[in-house]
């Protein structure tokens, strides 16, 4: 090797990658081959080396036989693997750790969101900024019960919560290493990912895209693992429900407050007999509804912080390999 060449490789070799693509995956074996060449073909588009980091959340499959084969003339190829399934956010929260990119795109293996957007979200942030975000701007493939809820679910979160979430934007984003440095740092076992990305700020850029639907496989998402979600990111990002207990309390209390004054004058000044027997079921039942809510409410922040207290690792690695550019010394 010239001495050239020597330094040059060594200069690679300690400048951060340009990109950092973090895949998260889980029994995608049939779509993992399709994302990496087509990420790979729009990395090479770009003049400097970069990254891609998949992560294997305890596919059961050959999902990981195959990852284990993926390499990259120019591009540093990574693959960790969890040593179980840990659910989305966490297999996404172990890549971020793990990348080192100067920005860090998260990127589905199903090939939903479409590579092409990559080279645009670049733009956007050598044009100076430090976050962004793909907004769908229509849910192709989706049923219209699920656009419903999805719309609601955003409405209540950005009424309740106290990070600026953007609407229809999911983990498809691009974010620079300051942002992503922030969001390595937050320790919380509730990943609701939306929010911790969206929590940190910084200058935020928001493009439309058009979601493609799936290519291959299904959706590992269900209406109860959604709901579960949604709890999860209105509780873990907003205290609000609490108080909205709060006033519940107080509008029934001063209400039944109000309403027993009217009954004791009718009963004092006309002698009316008491015939309230539908009334007082119907308050019975409004006020033990309201009180087992709350004591519900006050279970999923107790709850949290049970989990929270804890302390438990994310995630457990099992496996973390790199390869890294094979031919690097020629393409520099
Ligand atoms: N995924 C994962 N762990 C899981 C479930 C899903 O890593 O427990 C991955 C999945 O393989 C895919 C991405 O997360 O790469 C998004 O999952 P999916 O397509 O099921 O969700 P949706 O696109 O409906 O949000
Ligand atoms: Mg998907």
């Amino acid at each position: 090797m010239t001495r050239a060449l020597m330094s040059n490789y060594s200069q690679t070799q300690h400048r951060p990658p340009f990109l950092s693509v973090v895949v998260p995956f889980f029994n995608e074996s049939d779509t993992l081959p399709t994302c990496h060449t087509a990420l790979i073909e729009i990395l090479d588009r770009f003049p400097h080396s970069s990254e891609i980091v998949y992560i294997d959340d305890g596919s059961s499959d050959d999902s990981w036989l195959k990852v284990q084969g993926f390499r990259s003339d120019r591009h540093t190829v990574r693959a960790l693997r969890l040593s179980r399934n840990f659910g989305k956010e966490c297999a996404l929260s172990a890549g971020l750790k793990a990348a080192t990119g100067q920005a860090v795109i998260p990127f589905d293996a199903d090939l939903q969101d479409p590579p092409d957007c990559i080279p645009v979200m670049v733009e956007a942030w050598q044009s100076g900024f430090d976050v962004v975000e793909m907004q769908r701007n229509e849910r192709l493939g989706e049923t219209f019960f699920k656009r419903f809820t999805a719309k609601l679910f955003y409405k209540t979160l950005s009424a309740l919560s106290d990070a600026d979430i953007h609407e229809n934007v999911g983990d498809f984003r691009l974010m620079d290493r300051k942002v992503i440095d922030v969001v390595n740092q937050m320790p919380e076992r509730n990943r609701f990912m939306k929010g911790l990305l969206a929590w940190p700020g910084f200058r935020r850029k928001v493009l439309t895209f058009q979601r493609a639907p799936r290519t291959a496989g299904s959706t590992k998402w269900n209406y109860l693992k959604l709901g579960q979600l949604a709890i999860e990111g209105i509780t873990s990002f907003s205290t609000k429900p609490l108080r909205l207990a709060t006033v519940a309390g107080l509008v029934t209390s001063f209400s039944a407050f109000v309403y027993s004054l009217i009954v004791l004058t009718k009963t004092i000044i006309w002698g009316d007999p008491v015939a309230g027997y539908p009334s007082m079921l119907i308050v019975i039942l409004l006020i033990g509804g309201i009180q087992l809510l709350s004591i519900g409410l006050l279970g999923e922040y107790v709850g949290r912080l049970f989990l929270e207290s804890k302390q438990r690792p994310l995630y457990v690695v099992m496996e973390d390999l790199s390869h890294p550019p094979e031919d690097l010394p020629q393409h520099t």
